[in-house]
């Protein structure tokens, strides 16, 4: 199972002008296309029985004892022959959007059902790849299957099925910058693994011309391959608008998935870590970061330290973990802060720091739940304080339940949102955080939940 889809990236310019706080993360909402698996197949054109072998009416004896099989039945028979686990529920909806595809165009459903990275299930990513290549078909069918063709040698990595999610949703969306993109000549001439991974990153930069088309000109890259405990062999690769990344970058990167690997207890939910660094000086833009779930898009320049970008390259990283989807604000954003500032301090237990949450006490967020009030005074420490007040919360249960029961706690978290699961409340954190914590250490836990967090759901004393 893996992380829902991206954000559009029409909503590039806004995000990158909310980045002032330090970090923004994309808009909560999944971006799934316009044709959801709900949506009804209209037979087409390509849906004629004779695209179909198994359709093929043939006069004989048979022909008279049952009705032929309309299109639809053959679609569904040749699905249910190549797609493993088209019997299983909610099957219907699972297998729709090949469906769809297939009533676009036979051929194309076909190769995409026998494809090898549907055998196993479909995820959020490939669900959207599906759907990116109904996309691209419509703009171009040679594109759509080209695109297909990077898909269908073993091993597939993600890299290979974001591209087709990523060029579809270009293609609708921002029709101007796609034509842009497969106007270059790099693009024409076939596309290599680097250069698949850095469309997925730089689709983010639409919104910002002068970025966009600066580095469709000229990018910089550097990759690495590394061998994670959980998730296995894993791509680095770090993009640039201004310099060469250098091996510390990599580095960096490295020890952020390995570190949040091991607090988290879930693997790196990706075969392909894709970070694009820019320089944004000269763009009216304030530094931050943004993890769009495919990628992650890091805004720099010369009066951001170097201190500074390796905790925002944690941060961002800790939220391929702690998507927006999982639970509240100052779970997914207080949580990666203190991943970032756990792989900060080389792994170490942290220290909790009362200074940490004195701007918050000072300006009325004594506790979680204060962060959460409607028509509170101050809606900016509010906000500021799901930061401050998360991390320092969770800090504190990290030391209270130990290391142990605090990482099956978070993969808890992290596998019920994997498993398409509405965002946990907060009561629903505090049940999960609860069912980990070990007996003897219970009444702690609940002194913590009840000076720092608060609530209704806290048992009364
Ligand atoms: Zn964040």
């Amino acid at each position: 199972m893996r992380p829902r889809s991206g954000p559009v990236a029409a909503l590039v310019l806004l995000v990158l002008s909310l980045a002032a706080a330090g970090c923004s993360d994309p808009p909560t909402q999944t971006a799934r296309p316009a044709s959801t698996p709900t949506a009804t197949p209209t037979p087409g054109p390509a849906a004629t029985p004779a695209s179909t072998p198994t359709a093929t009416p043939t006069p004989g004896p048979a022909a008279r004892l049952a009705p032929a099989p309309t299109p639809e039945e053959s679609i569904e028979s040749a699905l249910a022959e190549y797609i493993p686990w088209y019997g299983d529920p909610p099957y219907p909806l699972a297998v729709a959007p090949i469906r769809e595809l297939w009533h676009r165009d036979a051929e194309l459903g076909r190769a995409v059902a026998q494809a090898p990275w549907i055998a196993d299930g479909l995820d959020h990513w490939e669900e959207d790849a599906v759907y990116g290549l109904q996309y691209l078909f419509d703009h171009d069918p040679a594109l759509a299957r080209r695109v297909l063709a990077y898909t269908l040698d073993e091993p597939v990595r993600s890299r290979d099925t974001l591209l087709p999610a990523t060029l579809g949703r270009m293609s609708r969306e921002h029709r101007d910058t796609f034509k842009l993109l497969i106007g270059q000549t790099w693009f024409a001439d076939g596309l290599d693994a680097e250069e698949r991974a850095f469309i997925v990153a730089v689709s983010h930069t639409t919104g910002v011309d002068g970025l966009y088309r600066g580095l469709l000109a000229e990018r910089f890259s550097r990759s690495g391959a590394i061998s994670l405990p959980l998730a296995g062999e894993v791509t680095l690769w770090a993009f640039s608008n201004d310099a060469p990344p250098t091996g510390e970058v990599l580095a960096l990167a490295q020890r952020a998935v390995r570190g949040a690997e091991g607090i988290m207890g879930a693997p790196f939910p990706l075969d392909d870590l894709i970070i694009l660094s820019l320089d944004v000086d000269g763009y009216d833009i304030a530094y931050g970061g943004v993890n769009w779930g495919d990628s992650v898009v890091l805004l720099r320049g010369e009066r951001l330290l170097e201190r500074d970008y390796g905790e925002l390259l944690y941060h961002e990283i800790a939220h391929y973990w702690l998507p927006g989807e999982i639970g509240p604000f100052w779970l997914y954003e207080g949580g990666a802060n203190m991943v970032a500032a756990y792989l900060l301090a080389g792994g170490r237990p942290l220290e909790v720091d009362e200074n940490m949450v004195s701007y918050c006490r000072d300006h009325g967020v004594p506790d979680i739940h204060a962060v959460e009030v409607p028509d509170h005074p101050d809606p900016v420490a509010q906000s500021t304080c799901c930061y401050l007040f998360g991390q320092y919360f969770l800090t504190t249960l990290f030391h209270t339940v130990g290391e142990a029961a605090f990482s099956s706690a978070m993969r808890e978290l992290y596998e019920a949102y994997a498993s398409y699961e509405p965002p946990a409340t907060d009561e629903q954190v505090y049940r999960v955080f609860l069912g980990h914590t070990p007996p003897d250490r219970r009444a702690a836990f609940l002194d913590a939940y009840r000076r720092l967090h608060g609530g209704p759901f806290l048992p009364v004393r």
